[in-house]
């Protein structure tokens, strides 16, 4: 495993880290979840990211059970707040002081520890003052239940705010955890460089196109069964976005690229994302053991300017870059 610096931060984190959204406490049995954490702990990943709102909290029950007995100081846990958990009410949202102070409590519980390594703000919050949020976090990190903090989807200015009111309350923002992928892009026009100048990381989500980029969903033909493309209970709706046959095939152009590299499409996926000296961690999903297996040998892999060059060209057409897109994951409201 290959270990990388969390912005500028003395805490080190695996560059492959296992992220159990739309899997655990949903489409994959608890035992199964636990298999591919013991996959992932065998393979030398030590981080592992989570947030209270998937599985509406069962995925932070199913981690911290998962994780129960390894030795605290060995592992880096990660998790978010933002979203409603339910049943709730109206506070029971957003990064208010009373909404921050509550869930990282509820977390804590769920994941068995008394803290997390890195407590991120799951969203940018339009309702509450930034001034209250960052306030709520610098609390949350001087009782010791957070180490560090993160945020996620946020825009370049949104980053550049809370960088700044964080320096003057005395801490640190360390990381950006936006959605990367060859196929996704839009962070590297605005929200790599401000980052890069304040000394944040990213930690990139769905590397591998939620399995879009594995090659394994074929144009015009169904879905495997038991991919994420089939899972009703969430999967499906959020995949479907790749799901298109001009995006499948221009995926199928990869494979003979993958070959030459002397990798499977997963790992090529996976390695493309870590070739950003920006990025700290690729968070990979998995839903069973041997993707695991397989997705951590992208680790420590270099490509060439020339392969680079190659996967470009097979998906030009196909790439979303346009960094407007980052402000459409602020929710205009609070959701609750
Ligand atoms: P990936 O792009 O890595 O997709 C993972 C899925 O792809 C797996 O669950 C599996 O689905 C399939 N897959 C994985 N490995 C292989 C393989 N070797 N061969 C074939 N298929 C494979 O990432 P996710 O979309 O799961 O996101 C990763 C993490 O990122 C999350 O767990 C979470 O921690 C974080 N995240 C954060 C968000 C945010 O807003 N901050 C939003 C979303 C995710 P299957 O087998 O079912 O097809």
């Amino acid at each position: 495993m290959e270990f990388r610096y969390l912005g500028n931060s003395g805490l080190k984190i695996s560059a492959i880290t296992y992220g159990n959204w739309l899997t655990h406490g949903s489409q994959v049995e608890n035992e199964v979840a636990t298999q591919c954490v013991r996959a992932a702990l065998d393979a030398g990943i030590s981080s592992f990211d989570t947030a209270d709102v998937y599985a509406n909290t069962a995925a932070e029950t199913v981690l911290g059970e998962a994780l129960a007995g390894e030795r605290r100081e060995s592992l880096e846990i990660f998790t978010k707040v933002y979203w409603p958990t339910g049943p709730g009410g109206k506070n029971d949202t957003g990064l208010s002081r009373k909404h921050i102070m509550e869930s990282i409590n509820g977390s804590l519980k769920r994941l068995q520890t008394d803290y997390v390594d890195l407590y991120q703000a799951h969203r940018f919050d339009v309702e509450t003052p930034l001034e209250e949020t960052m306030q709520a976090f610098a609390d949350v990190v001087r009782q010791g239940k957070a180490l560090y903090i993160g945020v996620s989807e946020w825009t370049a200015d949104q980053i550049r705010q809370g960088a700044a009111l964080a320096k003057e309350l005395g801490f640190q923002l360390i990381s950006s955890q936006p959605q990367y992928s060859m196929l996704w892009r839009v962070i590297e026009g605005e929200v790599v460089p401000t980052s890069e100048e304040l000394g944040i990381s990213q930690i990139v989500w769905s590397p591998m196109a939620q399995g879009v980029l594995s090659g394994k969903y074929l144009p015009g033909q169904p879905p495997p069964a038991g991919s994420r493309a089939t899972d009703e209970k969430g999967g499906a709706n959020n995949i479907k976005r790749f799901m298109r046959d001009d995006v499948l095939s221009a995926v199928q152009d990869l494979r003979p690229i993958a070959e030459d590299a002397g990798l499977t499409m997963p790992q090529l996926a996976v390695a493309w994302t870590l070739q950003n000296p920006n990025v700290a961690a690729a968070l990979v999903g998995a839903s069973r053991p041997e993707q695991v297996h397989d997705n951590v040998k992208a680790a420590g892999v270099r490509l060439e300017p020339e392969l680079m060059a190659r996967i470009d060209a097979a998906l030009a057409g196909v790439v979303v870059d346009d960094p407007g897109i980052t402000a459409q994951q602020t929710p205009a409201t609070r959701v609750v």
